[in-house]
């Protein structure tokens, strides 16, 4: 039997409820259930596909290809599950489905409407019944209530809530605001958040309160009695070292057991979480800083968010902080780059799309190579190395990539010839896992300690094989490559300390407990 919690968030977005929701999932796993968190976005567009990160943070690829919200990053990074595209929902994709249907006929003439055609779609893939079976499927709604937007999202949790009845449950997070002058935390947003929910005929059963000070009993208490719940079922997310620490916070409030109850399941004995609390362990111990300089073209933190939290894990387990600076590709120089690197341990190419802040980035590239700065290239920044390469050793001054110069005869980066044809921005990309061959004697082998490996991707462009042998005898090795196609999928200079590329995405695989072996390697090196 499958059980569903439904994850909604109130009084103001940014509280962290794809933190609670994979709290959520992982403090369930860890009672030995098997657990799935999906989100739910009520925005019009198909995927975040084609969002500038601007808009929406880094855009997480899943390993079947589907473009998602950040959040399914912290679900996997939490959990260790991997998610698919069933795992990302937007109004749009809902939308279309409906629409779809509509123009085949299938409706038989019905006059099609928000309820219940709309809400029926929501609901069929909120129940994931033709899916593999969870005993908990997670479900998170984006935005906040109130939202005009996400009204359809609550109406078919009131149905499915009255159709599952103690088979769902609903957890509401919302914030406890402090009041500096007044010295007070003020509950009443979250009285209002939970009427505007009842209002809709959902009755929230958890509350979680997001606060940046301690409640105390009486408030939770307070809170409980003015919003219909269990006081056990009140408890708080206060500010914490890390995100990391939320999971252990919620047990100790006993958030699992609580949920539990509500779904009339005996709760059993607090599990141990051994490998996360030695998680923490390390953490606590990672006390000396590293310093990482990031080249990019977006001066964001969630534009990069799982190549952080890769950077953030991969230290923690080597016992050191890593501090990452941020280094606008804009702006260097050949001039400045030496000042604009100064002090960084180590350097990631960021990836990216366009031309903007390109040439920063083989500046950035050509200095590390030149003066032995560890650095990890990743997609646009493997292919940026590639150029530099080409550029400054193999003597081809125009070199560059087919999304850059469509002129270039020495278009080292090239467009693939399957995608030549494909002019619709969304999905035309290379996108979702593939198996990468490692070649024997190659340092990313070491790395990995495997022969086949499987990472995602999600890029247009490609190197270009013409020019492999010339790159291979210069010294820069080709040590990654697909089986099928023999598309190149890692560079690296041997006798360098640390320059890698990859034409796949490492970040979005790193988890707590895996984190991955080529972020580990780098900071081993650079620590
Ligand atoms: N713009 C490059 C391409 O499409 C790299 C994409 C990326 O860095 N994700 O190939």
């Amino acid at each position: 039997m499958t059980r569903y919690i439904f994850v909604t968030g109130g009084v103001v977005s940014s509280l962290g409820k794809g933190i609670i929701s994979s709290s959520i999932g992982k403090l369930l796993q860890a009672r030995g259930y098997n657990i799935t968190i999906q989100k739910f976005d009520p925005y019009i567009n198909i995927d975040p596909g084609t969002l500038n990160p601007y808009e929406h943070g880094e855009c997480y690829v899943t390993v079947d290809g589907m473009e998602t919200d950040l959040d399914l990053g912290h679900y996997e990074r939490f959990t260790g599950i991997r998610t698919t595209r069933r795992n990302s929902v937007t109004t749009g994709r809902i939308y279309k489905t409906v629409i779809d249907r509509e123009r085949r006929g299938d409706y038989l003439g019905k006059t099609i409407q928000v309820v219940p055609h709309i809400t029926d779609e929501i609901k069929r893939r909120m129940l994931r019944v033709d899916d593999e079976q969870f005993d908990f499927v997670i479900t998170e709604i984006g935005g906040t209530i109130g939202d005009i937007e996400s009204a359809p999202f609550l109406e078919a949790i009131r149905q499915l809530r009255w159709e599952l009845g103690k088979n769902a449950v609903s957890v509401h997070l919302t914030y406890v605001p402090y009041l500096k002058a007044a010295d007070e935390l003020k509950t009443k947003p979250t009285q209002h958040s939970v009427k505007e929910m009842q209002g809709m005929g959902i009755q929230p059963d958890v509350l979680v309160l997001r606060t940046e000070k301690h409640l105390s009993d009486g408030m939770r208490q307070k809170v409980a009695s003015f919003c219909n719940v269990d006081l056990e079922c009140v408890v708080q997310s206060e500010d914490m070292p890390s995100i990391y620490d939320v999971p252990v916070s919620m047990q100790n409030q006993g958030l699992d057991a609580a949920i539990l109850r509500k779904f009339g399941i005996p709760v059993g004995e607090k599990p141990a979480m051994s490998g996360w609390h030695a998680f923490l362990e390390h953490q606590r111990n990672a006390q000396r800083e590293v310093h990482v300089g990031l080249v990019g073209k977006y001066d964001l933190q969630d534009a990069y968010k799982s190549i952080r939290e890769s950077l953030n894990l991969a230290g923690i387990y080597n016992e050191v902080k890593v501090k990452m600076h941020f280094i606008n590709s804009e702006e260097i120089t050949k001039e400045n780059v030496g000042e604009k690197l100064a002090g960084m341990a180590g350097i990631m190419i960021c990836p990216g799309f366009g031309t903007r802040g390109i040439e920063g980035k083989i500046i950035a590239a050509e200095y590390t190579r030149t003066h032995d700065i560890p650095t990890f290239g990743i997609c646009l920044g493997m292919q940026m190395m590639v150029i530099e390469f080409a550029r400054n050793v193999l003597g081809y001054a125009d070199a560059n990539s087919r999304e850059m110069d469509s002129e270039t005869p020495h278009n080292v980066i090239d467009i693939m010839e399957s995608q030549k044809n494909l002019t619709e921005m969304g999905g035309t990309m290379r996108l979702g896992a593939y198996k990468c061959l490692l070649t024997e004697g190659s340092r990313v082998k070491a790395i990995y300690g495997s022969e086949e490996i499987s990472e995602r991707h999600r890029h247009r462009y490609e190197f270009n094989n013409e020019f492999m042998a010339q790159y291979e005898e210069n010294g820069m090795l080709c040590v990654g490559k697909n089986p099928e196609s023999n598309l190149v999928e890692i560079v690296e200079i041997p006798g360098l300390k640390w320059y890698i590329g990859t034409q796949f995405h490492p970040e979005y695989s790193s988890t707590v407990l895996t984190p991955h072996p080529l972020f580990m390697d780098f900071i081993k090196t650079i620590k």
